[in-house]
């Protein structure tokens, strides 16, 4: 049957293909991917940045399908377990279909027998004991195929439950950052076509905050990484405690946080963003183990407003170029580009 979402990925199939011959890159599955990624319009992120490098006169060259490659799909082996496991449930869902096809026409094997001995009575009572005989061997043999088909179902049900479960945990890495267990930016990107797509349909506000550490490298080069990623779990923290289970919670990358608020108009935005401020800048971070004083640590916020039918990039964009004003202004501060522009 074909679907909407069909012809979409035929067309971004073929679009992919095409770009391929078209730029002489290698009809490898990393340079399919990026291209049917830019074709099929989800991964707004890479979107963005082919258009902005063709929009530059830039070719682009297997180096660049490669940097493109590891920037916007990201845990390319999550990728790779999450199709593997895709193909073997696939075949061990064909074997079922299989066995139960075969266990059909053995059933109608059966049948016939059991037609073809009612015919012999019809025809002649006395061959009854011969007729019985036959049924009862029938009956005999389909009891023990029964038997052989209902083992290989379980076991291939119990192949296939195992299966689902490597499925949802995989699932689960592809889509969770595994430093502060928030969203991903993969899981982000999805979420925010889906969430933009409501925004339209209700005609609800939709709000997005763009989060980032301030002089978050110092915190690195003066205490070391494993104390800069204790850092952002605790700004992830903050920033879980603040939303509510309508919200997107997603590290968008490095230090840098985003967040999507359903129905929330530019005021609340504004408020839960500074309310993040303020729960990270409001303490003293110290080290549990050695007590080590680490002192304060800001962030700076950006905040946008959706305006529906508009195009995701640019919504992100403008979430980005406040952010942006926040650090130029001084940092440890919310600001929003939106009053400006309306
Ligand atoms: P600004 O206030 O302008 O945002 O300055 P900044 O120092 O926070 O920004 P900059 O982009 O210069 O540095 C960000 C640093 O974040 C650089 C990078 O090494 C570090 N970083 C990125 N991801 C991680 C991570 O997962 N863990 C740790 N510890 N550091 C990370
Ligand atoms: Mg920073
Ligand atoms: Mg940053």
């Amino acid at each position: 049957m074909l679907t909407d979402q069909t012809l979409v990925t035929d067309a971004a199939c073929a679009a992919s293909l095409r770009d391929l011959a078209m730029r002489r890159l290698a009809p490898n599955g990393r340079n399919y991917s990026v291209w049917y990624e830019y074709h099929e319009g989800k991964n707004f992120a890479l979107r963005h940045a082919i258009d902005q490098h063709l929009a530059a006169g830039a070719t682009i060259d297997e180096a660049e399908m490669h940097a493109l490659h590891g920037r916007f799909l990201c845990d390319a082996q999550q990728d790779r377990l999450l199709s593997e496991n895709r193909l073997l449930a696939q075949g061990t869902l064909q074997e079922v279909v299989a066995l139960l096809s075969r266990a059909a026409v053995e059933h109608s094997q059966s049948g016939h027998v059991i037609a073809e001995a009612g015919r012999s009575l019809a025809e002649d009572s006395s061959r009854l004991a011969n007729v019985v005989t036959a049924l009862l061997a029938e009956t005999d043999a389909m009891s023990r195929r029964g038997e052989i088909l209902g083992r290989r179902l379980d076991a291939a049900t119990r192949q296939i439950s195992g299966l689902e479960k490597r499925l949802s945990v995989a699932r689960h890495e592809a889509t969770v950052d595994p430093l502060t267990e928030l969203l991903n930016r993969r899981a982000f990107d999805a979420a925010l076509q889906r969430v933009t797509q409501q925004a339209a349909a209700t005609k609800e506000p939709l709000a997005m905050l763009m989060v980032d550490v301030d002089r978050f490298k110092r915190i690195n080069d003066s205490w070391g990484h494993p104390v800069g990623d204790a850092v952002l779990r605790v700004v992830a923290n903050k920033l879980r405690q603040s939303s509510r289970d309508t919200d997107t919670v997603a590290r968008y990358g490095g230090e840098e946080f985003v967040v999507l608020l359903p129905k929330a108009p530019l005021a609340e935005a504004m408020m839960v963003a500074d309310r993040v401020r303020l729960a990270v800048c409001g303490r003293n971070l110290t080290l549990r183990d050695t007590g080590k004083v680490i002192g304060t640590v800001t962030v700076s916020a950006g905040v946008s407003i959706y305006r529906p039918g508009e195009p995701v990039a640019d919504f992100l964009t403008r979430a980005d170029e406040a952010l942006i004003q926040a650090k130029q202004s001084g940092r440890n501060r919310v600001m929003t580009l939106e009053g400006a522009m309306a």
